[in-house]
């Protein structure tokens, strides 16, 4: 069994509690209109279009397939400029002892290991062996999520896992609909249900600027529902990294810090006694 791995970051301090190995796969089943990593949304579909850009040489069409040659990649991200379907051409293919020998040589320096993407939980299969290999480390395994999955229908990758990190985006179904295209009606079942079998470590809304509506009833709809159960992060709208097709949709400045608060504010005073701006 392989899964198409995007990046392995061995450490990292900002996915969850202490010092992290981070997974991100290559997929995702939403098409987030602030995503900052469009190119880990599609599986490359071997147009060929990036190969003739590459400065290194690092590319070649081989039967219809990217063939990406690491040693020769000058890291310049060019390909993924170039590539017009929101996909990468520079992913492994791993089997679950490939990423856990990754895991191994950190190991000694880590609390644990997140799994993100893309969305990693289309790699459900894949998680499973590899968060019980980590388990048996000492280690801990955390999914970062964009709700899709149904946790209820499948728990199987809960039993091997600490909990679920959820983005949270959209309430509202138009705004569901326009933020991720996607309706929100998994997401909102998992956080009821990470949040009833004790698996939901944190949830995540990203705040947009001049958007007071939406904004309020995504926070107010989350603080009411997970109370002091978890971790609540306010995170504030970006644009850098965003396509710019999207920017123009979502303004082209960033959330203010005290706009922001505002809603953290908001959050603690329904329940939500974890909430902050990050
Ligand atoms: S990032 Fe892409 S374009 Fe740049 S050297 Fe690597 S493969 Fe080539
Ligand atoms: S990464 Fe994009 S441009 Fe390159 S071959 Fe794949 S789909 Fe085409």
């Amino acid at each position: 069994m392989r899964a198409p791995v995007n990046k392995i970051i061995p450490f990292s301090n900002v996915d969850g509690p202490g010092n992290r190995t981070s997974i991100f796969f290559q997929g995702c089943p939403f098409n987030c209109l602030f995503c900052h990593n469009p190119e880990t949304i599609h599986l490359c579909r071997g147009c060929g279009l990036c190969v003739e850009s590459c400065p290194a040489g690092a590319l070649t069409l081989e039967g219809g397939q990217v063939r990406w040659d690491s040693a020769k990649c000058v890291q310049c991200d060019t390909c993924i400029k170039r590539c017009p379907h929101d996909a990468s051409p520079k992913i492994r293919w791993m089997t679950v002892e490939e990423v856990l020998s990754e895991v191994r040589r950190a190991a000694p320096y880590i609390e644990g290991i997140t799994t993100s993407g893309g969305e990693c939980t289309l790699q459900n299969e894949f998680l499973i062996p590899l968060f019980t290999a980590v388990h048996a480390l000492g280690k801990t395994c955390l999914i970062d999520s964009n709700g899709s999955f149904d946790f209820e229908k499948d728990p199987r990758v809960l039993q091997v896992s600490e909990g679920v990190m959820l983005d949270v985006k959209a309430v509202e179904p138009g705004w569901s609909d326009t933020l991720i295209s996607h309706p929100r009606d998994m997401v909102l079942k998992n956080l009821e249900y990470l949040l009833r079998v004790g698996k939901l470590y944190e949830v995540r809304t990203v705040i947009f600027p001049g958007r007071d509506r939406e904004n309020e009833e995504t926070v107010r709809y989350v603080a009411e529902h997970i109370g002091d159960g978890c971790f609540y992060k306010i995170i504030r709208y970006r644009p850098f990294g965003v396509r710019e097709r999207y920017q123009k949709l979502l303004g082209e400045d960033e959330t203010d810090r005290y706009y922001a608060e505002r809603y953290a504010a908001l959050a603690r005073e329904r329940g939500a006694k974890r909430a902050c701006v990050v």
